[in-house]
């Protein structure tokens, strides 16, 4: 059967490889701890799962939900946005709610995008954005992330790059956990403004930081509502990855075209979802993030013990190492998987600046961690 050409464009998918090789060592019966996937292991609130549960009786929901989310919850989101960020928002045009996160960042492009467009994309990143540009015809162009600045891109970088219509970022960071702070997104939007450049900042790790820093929105800076989104998800702040829910905010006619490529391919999320995500919006998150906070004390302990140098993250629950002298990202990935049982993400699967890096990701039980950290440091990789 012949599929079509656009899919002969995206690159190899390399975490498939090392999920296999996973696979086949969990079917001979490895003990393997999962620190490469960032899926949350803590369970959703209760309060969330008890609203779900009486919604789902509801023979309202039980019909064709609104296209654009419904609007009791826009309504909410607008309070809480309001609440959280103080940016004031049209509950009809500048919120739509997403099935995920992910949903709404995969089908911008086929929004915003025609063939002789060029989308500007970070390395590394979340492959999500590069794959589903190239799945809209689009052309791709990455910028780096760099250590020595804090995994932010260079503005006189991004300044310099020709013919850019839209540039997806991601702040507090996959995989590298870097956080970008309200006088860079200001930066930001002066060039985008400038240059007629559309934005999109994914901040689906938004509620996750750390040491009191707390993530601004982009729509925060003055000139962001003329041309950038912001993509939320309720995935990461409530344990809710498998619910499938997320809102898109900010500039209206974005918002807009982004609709108009969702009604034409979905039908919104389930209406008892979306009743459950109103309680989400009146509970608070911070036990989940005294529990990664707990996570990642230990894991700060472990990885000078290894000789392991890492980024210091602010966000996010991935942690981003260097691994040891004379291995590859992936050569690192396997030989951890093979001799230690131990599953970690390697850093060229977010592109080609994450070689020479891995990620870990916080989302097991501290015990499991500890053991995870112990079995690494018992094959000696960066002393020997
Ligand atoms: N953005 C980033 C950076 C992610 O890491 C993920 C999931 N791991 C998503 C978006 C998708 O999240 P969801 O679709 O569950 O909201």
């Amino acid at each position: 059967m012949k599929h079509s050409r656009r899919l002969d464009r995206l690159p190899p998918y390399l975490f498939d490889e090392l999920d296999k090789a996973k696979q086949r060592l969990i079917a001979l019966g490895a003990k393997v701890i999962d620190l490469a996937v960032g899926d949350p292991d803590l369970p959703t609130p209760p309060q969330i799962v008890e609203r779900m549960r009486e919604a789902v009786t509801d023979p309202t929901y039980h019909r064709y939900p609104g296209y654009r989310g419904s609007a009791a919850l826009r309504n909410s989101l607008a309070s809480w946005f309001h609440r959280r960020y103080e940016v004031e928002l049209d509950p009809d045009s500048e919120i739509l709610v997403l099935i995920g996160s992910k949903e709404g960042l995969g089908h911008l492009p086929l929004a915003l995008l025609d063939p002789e467009d060029t989308v500007a994309v970070p390395d590394p990143a979340y492959p999500v954005y590069a794959n589903t540009s190239i799945m809209s015809g689009a052309g791709v162009q990455f910028f780096d992330l760099k250590e020595e600045n804090a995994f932010l891109p260079r503005i006189d970088e991004l300044d310099s790059l020709g013919g850019v219509r839209l540039i997806f970022l991601n702040y507090p960071n996959n995989p590298t956990g870097a956080v970008a702070g309200s006088g860079f997104f200001d930066s930001l939007v002066t060039l985008a403004v400038k240059k007629g450049i559309m934005l999109c900042n994914d901040a689906a790790y938004n509620e996750i930081t750390f040491d009191g820093f707390q993530s601004p929105s982009i729509l925060a800076s003055k000139g962001a509502m003329e041309c950038a989104i912001e993509i939320h998800s309720f995935s990461k702040t409530y344990n809710m990855t498998g619910w499938r829910i997320g809102f898109a905010v900010g500039n209206a006619r974005i918002l807009s075209a982004l609709s108009q490529v969702k009604v034409n391919l979905d039908s919104s999320v389930f209406g008892a979802i979306q009743d459950a995500a109103l309680t989400a919006l009146s509970l608070s998150y911070d036990q989940n993030l005294r529990e990664y906070e707990r996570r990642r004390r230990l894991a700060f302990e472990w990885l000078p013990k290894l000789g392991c140098c890492f980024f210091y993250p602010k966000g996010t629950f991935y942690l981003w190492g260097r691994v040891p002298p004379g291995l590859t990202s992936t050569e690192f990935a396997v030989r951890v998987l093979e001799k230690a049982n131990v599953s970690v993400a390697p850093g060229s699967g977010f592109g080609s600046n994450g070689e020479g890096w891995f990620r870990i990701a916080l989302t097991r039980p501290v015990d499991e961690i500890d053991e995870g950290f112990e079995r690494i440091a018992s094959l000696n990789l960066w002393t020997s």
